[in-house]
């Protein structure tokens, strides 16, 4: 039976499983890793092309039912553990991770932005996630649901929403729709900032206000003539700065070194 705290909707329409693996394509060398395998739904595939997959399973009542269905692939490792404090960096040997998950909706927020920190041993990960998740990472400048999520997935990630899956391929039915998206680590990072803590104090301190002006919304970290300085119109809103901008305001506060305990405080998830 599912349970609810796992968060635990089990994929099981051949058809969504099948184009979801074609997606992540599997090859027999790739260091492949599955979050949340569940009963083993998308396992099952990829193990039948790559027999070395391993997999984080907090569940431990799934345990042995995926050690009783895989019995025959001697290489398939499950490591009971909680994904979200999880050292994924332990898993690479030879080369970088490719990571898949059907995540739990209640913790995918969080767990993104763990494997973000992690995302120089990957080397791609696709994931099943809510729609409004997928559109957020996804979101530009001016889109409504642009923030947070999307600068900082953006920021390490090139981001590829693939493919919309609706309740009723699995069991249970989400109340909500799903999507497929592939997030590829940039090799370099488009727009580095010098102190990574720092950014991320910036772009939540702006989004905590995202209805106001960047002159309001930053007024405890930056002056408006800081701002200037930089060529951002501190008329805008935070919601129209792009993750260049967001970087440069970053930049000059580490520059500055007027970073106060104010920033330090934001930046304390
Ligand atoms: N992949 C399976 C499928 O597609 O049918 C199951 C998907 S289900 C939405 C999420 C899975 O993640 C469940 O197996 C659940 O037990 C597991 N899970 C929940 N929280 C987890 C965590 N913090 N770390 C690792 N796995 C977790």
């Amino acid at each position: 039976k599912a349970r609810k705290r796992f968060g635990q909707n089990f994929l099981h329409d051949p058809g969504v499983i099948e184009k979801i693996v074609r997606s992540i394509s599997p090859k027999p060398d790739d260091a492949m890793v599955e979050i949340g395998p569940g009963l083993g739904a998308i396992t099952e595939e990829i193990l039948a092309v790559n027999p070395r997959l391993q997999v984080v399973e907090l569940d431990r009542d799934l345990i042995p039912v995926l050690r009783t269905k895989f019995f025959n692939y001697p290489e398939f490792r499950i490591h009971e553990a909680d994904a979200l404090s999880f050292d994924f960096s332990q898993l690479v040997t030879d080369r970088p991770l490719r990571i898949v998950g059907n995540l739990p909706y209640n913790i995918s927020t969080p767990l993104i932005f763990h494997l973000l920190t992690q995302s120089g041993v990957v080397q791609d990960m696709h994931f099943m996630l809510q729609k409004e998740v997928v559109q957020r990472m996804a979101a530009t400048p001016g889109d409504n649901n642009y923030g947070r999520l999307g600068i900082m997935t953006q920021y390490f990630c090139k981001v590829q929403p693939l493919f919309e899956v609706g309740p009723g391929a699995f069991r249970p039915a989400p109340k909500v729709d799903s999507a497929i998206v592939r997030l590829v680590p940039h090799k370099v990072l488009p727009h580095p900032a010098k102190d990574l803590k720092t950014l991320q104090a910036v772009v939540r301190t702006a989004f905590n206000a995202r209805r106001k002006t960047l002159r309001k919304a930053l007024a405890a970290l930056v002056t408006v003539e800081q701002l200037n300085s930089l060529g951002i119109n501190d008329g805008l809103r935070p919601e129209n700065l792009s993750l260049a901008d967001f970087v440069k305001i970053a930049d000059l506060l580490v520059d500055s070194g007027s970073l106060n305990s104010e920033a330090d405080e934001v930046s304390n998830d």
